[in-house]
């Protein structure tokens, strides 16, 4: 386990991924009967931009740094504001010294009866989370593989959740093992919303990745992408994906605000890209935009 969070947090991927889950959080919380977030594979929670490993890569100056302090269309702000209010909270409001993680984001936005469940594999790490965590009843903190973790918290008793499952892509086959855990989530808790993280690196790989969720027979699967790299000749990181089973209503129009600013702002070498597609759904039209003439594969 090489993975450190530190180093990346708050970069591009940070920002669809955090901006996309406050969003689904917001929206879920339209209803008012209680909700559970499920992480599992949850970081530390909070980052401190200032540290020796965010300062190494610099990462997340062209993430949120690029957003904080800019003057955002007002349909852009609307569709991202429970994000960045979490992230003005954390990090402060004129320099930015913070980055809250997925942890840190939810628990912000959690209700009285809401609850959540995070799990994180390294045991520093896990350890932090509980001292961070310890005075809010709401917050339980697993250390735990995160695919067994999602295995042992399904179904969660309030029978509303988001479940995150965000690896680190250190090892060949996550993207398999992401598709299998969602067959195992949606088998345990079929109504549940759950978000799945992937880089987009090897562009086969993903293209293979989306065809087997689209042929897997979920129904209701959305994929948001946000590449902000063209093609390279070897493989690299040009952007990241996003898949959401179940998403709330009202979900697609806040992305479709938000991601052409992001793709536009958040571009680091030619005009930036991005997709809001249903891979499988009820909704027969699906949605392929770009900022640029940046082509996708
Ligand atoms: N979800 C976090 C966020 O958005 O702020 C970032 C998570 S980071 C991409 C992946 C995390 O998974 C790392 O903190 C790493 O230590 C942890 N990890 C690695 N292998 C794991 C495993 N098998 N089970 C659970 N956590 C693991």
């Amino acid at each position: 386990m090489n993975y450190r969070h530190a180093y990346h947090a708050g970069n591009f991927a940070d920002v669809v991924k955090h901006a996309t889950l406050a969003a689904v959080v917001d929206l879920m919380q339209r209803k008012e009967t209680p909700l559970r977030f499920i992480d599992t594979h949850a970081g530390v929670g909070v980052y401190d931009l200032h540290s020796e490993a965010a300062e190494k890569t610099g990462e997340w100056r062209n993430g949120i740094g690029r957003l904080v302090g800019a003057v955002l269309p007002p349909e852009v702000a609307d569709a991202m504001a429970p994000y960045l209010r979490v992230v003005h909270e954390v990090g402060g409001k004129r320099k930015l010294v913070r980055y809250p993680g997925s942890p840190e984001l939810v628990r912000r936005l959690l209700r009285g009866d809401d609850r959540m469940v995070v799990n994180e594999l390294h045991a520093e790490d896990a350890a932090e989370l509980a001292r961070r965590y310890a005075r809010d009843p709401r917050v339980k903190v697993l250390s735990l593989d995160g695919w067994t973790a999602l295995k042992a918290v399904l179904p969660p008793k309030e029978r509303r959740g988001v479940t995150l499952i965000d690896p680190p892509f250190e090892e060949p086959g996550e993207l398999d093992r992401l598709a299998v855990a969602l067959s195992d989530a949606h088998r345990r808790f079929a109504t549940g919303t759950v978000m799945l993280w992937y880089p987009i690196k090897d562009l086969a790989a993903v293209a293979a990745f989306e065809r087997r969720l689209a042929g897997s027979g979920l129904e209701k699967i959305l994929l948001v992408e946000i590449r902000v790299r063209p093609r390279q000749p070897v493989p690299a990181l040009v952007g990241a994906g996003l898949v959401v089973h179940n998403p709330p209503f009202g979900l697609v129009p806040r992305l479709e605000a938000m991601m052409p600013f992001l793709a536009a702002r958040l571009a680091l070498d030619g005009p930036g890209s991005w997709r809001v597609e249903w891979l499988a759904g009820e909704r027969p039209k699906a949605t392929d935009r770009r900022s640029g003439p940046m082509s996708h594969d």
